[in-house]
C-alpha cells in the first residue's frame, strides 16, 4: 500500500515537468508569431526586438553547450554505473539523434551562383558607410553634436540592434553581407581573447560576398577606410582599394577627403561606395568607459569628422548625388561589451543623409544586417547573395525614387513585403537556436533529476541492507 502511494506521486511530479517542458516549447513556437503587424513602425520595431530575441538565445546557447557537454556525458556515465537501465539509455539515444538531425541542415548550407542581373538607375552614385566604433545609441544621439543638429535634414532611427557576438569584426562582416555571423563565418576578431564560454565563435574569413564584391562587379570604385588591417584584408575584392595605415578618426577622415579629392575623375564616372572605420570611441570605452569625458567627447569628435566630409562632399558638387550612413558596430557597457548579454551592447545609432531619403523622418528601427541590402538598393546593385536584411524602403522619398526608377515603385508594399519575409527568417532562427538550447537544457535537467533519484533509491537499499 505505502509503495503504491508513492508511485502514484512520482508519476504526478513526472507529469508536471513533462508540461512545464511542452510549455516551454509552446512559448518558444507562439511567442515570435506575435511579430507581425499591419502598422510599419510596428513591425520595424518588432523585428529588431525579434534580432534581439534571436542573438540573446545564441547567447545562452554559447553558455548551455558548455554546461552540456560537461554535465551530459558525466551524468550519463553515472546512471551507468549505477543503474543499467536501458530503457533510459534508449530514450537518451533517441533524444541525441534527433539533436543530430536538428543540428545537420546547418552544417550544409550552401550558396549557388547567379549571373550578374542589368544595374537598376542609381538613386545616387556615392554611398559612404561611417561606422563609429563601440558606439551606444544612447551616448550617439546625446554627444554628437553635429549629427543631431541634423536630424531634420535626414532620416534616423533613435537605435537600430547589432548581432552576436557584439564585437568589432562579426557585426562588420554583417554590416556589408547583409547577413548573420552564424552565417557569414566571421564569428569573433581576428584576435579576439578566447573563451571557453564561446567556443564555437571563432575568427574565419567570411564565406559569402558583400556588398563591395558585389559593386566591384558592376564596375563602381570601392575604397575601405580603417586602422584595422585584417578586417580591411576581408571586406570588398580584388580591386577594393584599402587605406590602412590611418590611426585615428580625425587621420582617417582626413585620408578620407583627400583621397574623393585625388580621385575626383574616377569616382564621378564609376561611382563610389566607401567604408570609413572611425576607431576612438572604442578606444575611449575600453580605457576609461563609457560614463567618461573621453568616451563623450571622441563621439563628439566623430561627429564633426562626419561635419567634414560633409563639406567636402558638398564643395565637390557631389551633395544631390551621395548618400551618407552612420552607424556602430556595437555598443558597451562599463568598458566591456565582450561576452556581455546581448540586449545590454546591441543598440546601436542609425543616420542617413542624402538626396533620396526623408527629411526628418524617424524610423522605428532595424537591424546592422539591413544596412547591405540598402545601400544595394541606393546603388541599384542585387544585395549580396546570402544578405538576409530587408531594405529599409521605409527610409526613402517616393516621389524622388519613383523620379528615378518610374512610376509604379510603390515603397509602402514594398517594405511591408520586405519587413514580413524578415519576420519569418527570424522565426526561423530563433526556432532553430531555441529547440537547440531548450533540448539541451531539459536533457540536462531530467538526467539531474533521474540521477537524484537513483541515488535515493540506492540510500535506501543501503540502508536495509545494513538494518539486517
Ligand atoms: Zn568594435
Amino acid at each position: 500500500m505505502k509503495l503504491d502511494i508513492k508511485k502514484v506521486t512520482e508519476k504526478i511530479k513526472n507529469k508536471k515537468i513533462s508540461w512545464i517542458i511542452i510549455l516551454s516549447y509552446i512559448v518558444l513556437l507562439v511567442y515570435p508569431l506575435t511579430s507581425f503587424s499591419e502598422n510599419l513602425h510596428s513591425l520595424e520595431k518588432n523585428i529588431m526586438l525579434l534580432d534581439l530575441s534571436r542573438s540573446s538565445i545564441i547567447f545562452i546557447f554559447d553558455s548551455v553547450l558548455l554546461l552540456f557537454i560537461i554535465i551530459f556525458p558525466l551524468a550519463f556515465l553515472l546512471l551507468l554505473i549505477m543503474k543499467r537501465r536501458l530503457r533510459v539509455i534508449r530514450q537518451m539515444m533517441v533524444v541525441v539523434l534527433i539533436l543530430v538531425i536538428l543540428i545537420t541542415p546547418i552544417l550544409g548550407q550552401s550558396t549557388f551562383l547567379k549571373s550578374l542581373p542589368e544595374r537598376e538607375t542609381p538613386l545616387v552614385s556615392k554611398v559612404f558607410i561611417i561606422t563609429f566604433d563601440g558606439t551606444r545609441a544612447d551616448a550617439f544621439w546625446k554627444y554628437a553634436n553635429w549629427i543631431i543638429q541634423r536630424k531634420d535634414q535626414s532620416v534616423w532611427a533613435r537605435n537600430l540592434v547589432c548581432t552576436y557576438p557584439t564585437v568589432t569584426y562579426p557585426n562588420h562582416v554583417s554590416l556589408v553581407t547583409g547577413t548573420w555571423p552564424q552565417i557569414h563565418g566571421t564569428e569573433s576578431n581576428a584576435r579576439e581573447y578566447r573563451s571557453v564560454q564561446f567556443m564555437l565563435r571563432v575568427y574565419r574569413e567570411p564565406r559569402v560576398v558583400d556588398v563591395f564584391d558585389v559593386a566591384e562587379d558592376y564596375d563602381i570604385l570601392t575604397a575601405v577606410f580603417t586602422p584595422a588591417s585584417t578586417l580591411a584584408g576581408i571586406i570588398g575584392g580584388e580591386k577594393t582599394r584599402r587605406i590602412i595605415n590611418v590611426g585615428h578618426g580625425h587621420e582617417t577622415m582626413q585620408a578620407v577627403i583627400n583621397y574623393i579629392n585625388n580621385n575626383k575623375a574616377e569616382i564621378e564616372s564609376k561611382g563610389f561606395l566607401a567604408w570609413i572605420h572611425l576607431v576612438d570611441p572604442d578606444e575611449t570605452l575600453h580605457q576609461y568607459g563609457v560614463d567618461s569625458i573621453q568616451y563623450r567627447s571622441a563621439i563628439r569628435a566623430m561627429a564633426d569628422e562626419v561635419g567634414s566630409l560633409y563639406d567636402a562632399i558638398n564643395s565637390l558638387g557631389w551633395d544631390e548625388d551621395s548618400v551618407i550612413i552612420v552607424t556602430a558596430d556595437h555598443g558597451a557597457v562599463g568598458n566591456r561589451h565582450y561576452g556581455v548579454w546581448p540586449p545590454l551592447v546591441a543598440e546601436i545609432p542609425f543616420w542617413m543623409w542624402g538626396k533620396p531619403v526623408k527629411k526628418g523622418y524617424e524610423l522605428g528601427g532595424g537591424r546592422i544586417i539591413d544596412i547591405a541590402p540598402t545601400v544595394a538598393f541606393i546603388l541599384g546593385i542585387p544585395a549580396p547573395a546570402s544578405s538576409v536584411g530587408a531594405v529599409l524602403y521605409d527610409a526613402f522619398e517616393e516621389d524622388y525614387v519613383r523620379s528615378i526608377r518610374g512610376s509604379d515603385v510603390n515603397l509602402n508594399k514594398l517594405a511591408f513585403e520586405s519587413l514580413n519575409y524578415a519576420v519569418w527568417n527570424e522565426i526561423k532562427e530563433i526556432y532553430f537556436w531555441g529547440i537547440l538550447t531548450l533540448t539541451m537544457i531539459w536533457i540536462m535537467t531530467i538526467e539531474i533529476i533521474y540521477l537524484a533519484r537513483v541515488f535515493k533509491e540506492l540510500a535506501i537499499e543501503e540502508k536495509k541492507v545494513r538494518r539486517r
